[in-house]
Formats: C-alpha cells, sequence, structure tokens
C-alpha cells in the first residue's frame, strides 16, 4: 500500500509520536491502529461540530462533541480530522501535555487554538514557551476566497497579522497563518511552530478537499500519542 504520512519535524526529538495522514492513509480505525502502533479502542476523534469545545480525555474515551481534544495519557492516540479545515497538533515538552485541534474558519473565528494553549497554561500549568505546534496540509489563501463576513469574524478574533489577501471586494483567507497568529499571541515562541506549506485544494489527488469536492468527500487526519 503506498501509504504516505507527514511527520512534522518540530516534534523531533520530542518523545511523541506525531502525524498527519493523507488520502491514502485516511483516518480509518484500523489504518491509524497500523501506524501508531495502539490499539482501535485506544484511538479517540471527537464528534466534530465546528465548535469552541476542548475536550479533556482522561481514562474513559466515549465520544463527545468537540473540535480540540487535549490529554497527557500514554498509550492512548487523540486526533482529528480535516478536509481543508486546518489539522493542528500541539505538544507541551515538559509536562508531556497533547492536543489535536480541528479550526475551519467558524473555530478559527471562535479562538479554538488560542482557548486550547490557555487551557494548556490554566489547567496543566504549562508554560506557553514549551508548547511545540504543528498545523498540516490545509486550504490556503490561494484557493481560499471568502466573504467580507467571514474575513470580519477571522480578523475579530486574530488580530492583525499576515493572513489575508485583499483587492476589490475579494478575500484570500489562510487558515494556517491565522492561526498561526493566534499562537503567536498566545506565547507560543515562533520557533515552535511549525506550517505545512501544502494546499489540499492544490492537491486534489493527494489531499481530499471539501471545495475541490463540492461537497462529499473523505477525511485526513492529525494524530498523537504518547505510546
Ligand atoms: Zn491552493
Amino acid at each position: 500500500m503506498n501509504e504516505k504520512i507527514i511527520i512534522p519535524p518540530v516534534f523531533k526529538d520530542k518523545h511523541v509520536k506525531a502525524f498527519f495522514t493523507t488520502k491514502s492513509s485516511g483516518v480509518a480505525l484500523k489504518d491509524i491502529s497500523r501506524i501508531s502502533s495502539v490499539p482501535p479502542d485506544k484511538i479517540f476523534m471527537p464528534i466534530q461540530k465546528h465548535t469552541d469545545k476542548i475536550a479533556l480525555i482522561e481514562s474513559t474515551l466515549y465520544p463527545v462533541i468537540a473540535d480540540a481534544v487535549i490529554t497527557r495519557e500514554t498509550g492512548i492516540v487523540i486526533g482529528v480530522q480535516v478536509a481543508d479545515c486546518v489539522p493542528i497538533l500541539l505538544y507541551e515538552s515538559e509536562k508531556g501535555i497533547m492536543g489535536a485541534v480541528h479550526a475551519g474558519w467558524r473555530g478559527t473565528a471562535e479562538s479554538i487554538l488560542r482557548k486550547t494553549v490557555k487551557t494548556f497554561v490554566d489547567r496543566f500549568s504549562c508554560s506557553a514557551e514549551n508548547i511545540f505546534i504543528a498545523m498540516g496540509p490545509a486550504i490556503r489563501w490561494c484557493c481560499y476566497r471568502v466573504d467580507f463576513d467571514v474575513l470580519s469574524a477571522v480578523s475579530r478574533a486574530t488580530g492583525p497579522g499576515d493572513y489575508c489577501i485583499t483587492s476589490v471586494d475579494k478575500y484570500c483567507l489562510d487558515l494556517p497563518r491565522a492561526n498561526k497568529s493566534q499562537a503567536l499571541r498566545s506565547g507560543v515562541p515562533e520557533k515552535n511552530i511549525w506550517l505545512s506549506e501544502e494546499c489540499t485544494f492544490c492537491n486534489p489527488v493527494k489531499y481530499f478537499s471539501y471545495r475541490f469536492a463540492r461537497g462529499t468527500t473523505g477525511r485526513q487526519g492529525a494524530f498523537i500519542g504518547r505510546i
């Protein structure tokens, strides 16, 4: 099987298994189990609804509605699934806290990544300086034209930053860059943040793209665990 996964370099030497999947590796539990070497019943993915809800996973892996997951448990894998939205992985290296975030424009406008970083800091006494973040393939500004309301909602949450190209009545939004701005404003150092340069819409053979497929499509994912 020609199975491609992406190993984000920012977690190198961090004693954590973290990867993004593609069209060929998908999000099926049996495939993620094989790639991560944990049983399927030790893999947790939330029921995603474009919310700002964060699920803290301790012993039970019962499915809940959330678009971010945080855990410090070993022997499990947490993940999110996407097709154009931004898949984000977080790892705090001192206390071993892991996170996975699904950030579409609604989640970005709800500051889901900032809220996730804040939870690392408030709940687990992490320092933002020790948080490492990887953002996987998502739709980029080359292909993501949005209306003014969407841009306004994302801008209100994100503040100033290099994440939009504007011309006369045309707004092209880069969600990974917007989320990077949110991470920087949360105190995460720029050197700790890695962004995939790939656009899902530009690479429909390699990635599922909701917009390219005009709706019905599969999902790739982002997964992390201390195994
Ligand atoms: Zn593109």
